[in-house]
């Protein structure tokens, strides 16, 4: 193919990604000189439309980059009133009491919303203050300059075919150049992907972990609808075949978020994460609370779980990884919404400086500093030893252990364990199907239960069918030759959206089928494929779920 010529634009600094993260760093970088010109590419097609966390939100990240948002009208209007956390037996529960919890753990002072909703607010402030957002822009390719470093992205490709040449409508895009580029793309970020492999910035950190998280938006029974009220279980369904949980958030307008979250590191090829969640609403606590109820809303999204000892190097030459392309989830909290806008803000102020300086393109060291022993790392580094604890000794370890390391890690400000590692990644964690049975599913009933199909037409995701893959596999024979062989072909089963599948004919050899259109950017493939052969790319902007109030 010729040469693709495109326009350029130059700015101060240019954000991919309209999350917490990349629009802190834009409100602050304004809140800092107005005359700076920041420009925010979203992929989704407006901003919040690709947004899925639970969310209990600490509004502590909030507080340090606009103080007065309850004035200025942010969409926190649930705080939370009680907190409650469950073991589950298939039939039964026991309830842990608050008191023996780390303070770390309460959920006073938090609120219940919708980050979709807060971010769409976020994204008002931005551009009352000056920033340009442009969603439906995906930025699907990095541009170096003649050193290697970033100076930018290509956004806005459209109308390829699917053989990846220019269609009938082709539309080039353009180069978006910036002093800095921050990449704030979330978890496992297409870009960030690049930038991490490219440095070499993993080197010397332990591998990011990941889950998978899912998550209904239900309108339930006023009566049973308890406004503030926050749950969390552990145990059933998944027993020790995984570790992993459920949330439920009691909103606002007799809705409820139930959210479902499988740690990717599993070791059984024939679990199957999505049927795990639908199995869950079945126990008699949960669906006592959504019988008489509706879903309205269905959507996935992998979370990162690494936290401190997973975080790589965050700066390279012209750009900075924010957020949750770094990995800055609490994980017993499930939270890192906080961290991501204190990401942003951190490296709004780094990047100020260094523009008030004179520099660009260099390396903002001073935000990796300040993100290592600021409050992000503070909150991190109290929890370090949670996730491998629960790793390699299971959940009653992660309960007890992990519980006392958080409590001496509050009070003493040390842990009994160090720092301890997370070992392989969690593609390397798949063992061969042939150590496993599979797995008997309940069929979903269709009232508290669905599959996995319907459930995808309640994101709304939409993608241009006439356009290439952007799930592309390195090499297109492993999926059989490899992975059905020796893993009975994980895919089919660790999607949330049913995009692969294997297609078996008699007198026939079996088929690998991807269903890119039913994609809901969750990114578990890209994470959790045991050969590591396919790499999630971004598709023509746009495209991908439409979350109303995630
Ligand atoms: C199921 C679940 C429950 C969670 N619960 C909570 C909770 O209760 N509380 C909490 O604090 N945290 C929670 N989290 C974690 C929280 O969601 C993340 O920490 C947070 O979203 C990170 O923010 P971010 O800005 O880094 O990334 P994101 O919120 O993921 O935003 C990234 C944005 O970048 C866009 N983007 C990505 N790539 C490109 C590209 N190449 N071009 C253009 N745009 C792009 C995306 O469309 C998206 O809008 C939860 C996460 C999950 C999955």
């Amino acid at each position: 193919m010729a040469e693709i010529e495109r326009e350029a634009m130059e700015v101060d600094v240019v954000i991919v990604g309209a999350g917490p993260a990349g629009l802190s760093a834009a409100i602050r970088l304004k809140q800092l000189d107005e005359d700076l010109a920041v420009v925010v590419l979203e992929k989704g097609s407006e901003v919040g439309a690709h947004i899925l966390s639970g969310a209990v939100l600490d509004p502590c990240g909030l507080d340090a980059l606009i103080p007065d948002w309850k004035d200025k009208g942010a969409p926190l209007n649930v705080p939370v009133k009680d907190d409650n956390f469950y073991l589950l037996g298939e039939a039964g529960k026991m309830r842990i009491p608050n008191w023996p919890m780390p303070k770390l753990m309460n959920n006073h002072g938090n609120y219940i919303v919708s980050m979709g909703n807060v971010c769409r607010w976020m994204a008002e402030q931005a551009e009352a203050l000056g920033v340009e957002i442009f969603p439906g822009m995906a930025c699907s390719e990095l541009v170096y300059d003649e050193n290697g470093g970033v100076k930018g992205v290509v956004a806005g490709e459209f109308g390829k075919n699917p053989d990846g040449t220019p269609g009938p409508a082709y539309e080039p895009g353009m180069e978006l150049h910036g002093k800095y580029v921050f990449l704030s793309e979330g978890v496992r970020g297409s870009l960030a992907k690049e930038v991490i492999e490219k440095y070499d910035l993993s080197e010397g950190h332990d591998p990011q972990k990941f889950g998978l998280g899912m998550k209904e938006i239900w309108e339930i029974d006023p009566a049973k609808h308890k406004e503030g009220s926050v749950t969390h279980t552990m145990g059933w369904p998944l027993g020790s075949n995984a570790g992993g949980g459920s949330f439920i958030y009691h909103l606002e307008n007799n809705q409820v978020y139930v959210g479902f979250v499988v740690h990717l590191n599993y070791k059984n090829p024939y679990l199957y994460p999505y049927m795990e969640f639908q199995r869950f609403k079945h126990h008699p606590m949960v669906a006592e609370l959504l019988k008489g109820g509706k879903r309205i809303a269905y959507g996935a999204r992998a979370i990162s779980e690494g936290g401190y000892q997973s975080m790589p190097k965050m700066v390279a030459p012209g750009v900075a990884l924010l957020g949750c392309s770094v990995g800055m989830v609490n994980v017993p909290r499930i939270k890192g919404n906080h961290n991501a806008m204190l990401s942003g803000k951190a490296a709004a102020e780094a990047a100020h400086a260094a523009l008030q300086a004179g520099r660009s393109g260099d390396e903002l060291t001073d935000y990796e500093t300040e993100v290592r022993s600021g409050a992000i790392g503070e909150d991190l580094k109290k929890v370090r030893n949670v996730k491998p604890l629960w790793s390699t000794w299971g959940l009653p370890a992660s309960l007890s252990l992990g519980g006392l390391d958080m409590w001496t890690n509050e009070l003493f400000g040390f842990s009994l364990f160090g720092t301890l590692k997370h070992g392989e990644s969690d593609a390397a964690a798949t063992r061969q199907a042939s150590g496993f049975e599979p797995i008997d599913y309940p069929r979903p009933d269709g009232t508290l239960s669905f599959d996995r199909l319907t459930n995808v037409s309640f994101s709304m995701t939409n993608h241009e069918e006439s356009q290439p893959c952007h799930l592309q596999l390195k090499d297109k024979h492993v999926p059989i030759a490899v992975n059905l062989r020796s893993y009975a072909e994980p895919a089919q089963r660790y999607c949330p959206a049913g995009v692969y599948e294997v297609v078996e004919e008699e007198g026939k050899e079996p088929r690998f089928v991807i269903n890119f259109q039913n994609c809901v950017h969750c990114k578990t493939c890209d994470i959790k494929d045991p050969s590591q052969n396919i790499n999630w790319t971004v598709p023509q902007g746009g495209d991908g779920p439409n979350y109303p109030n995630m």
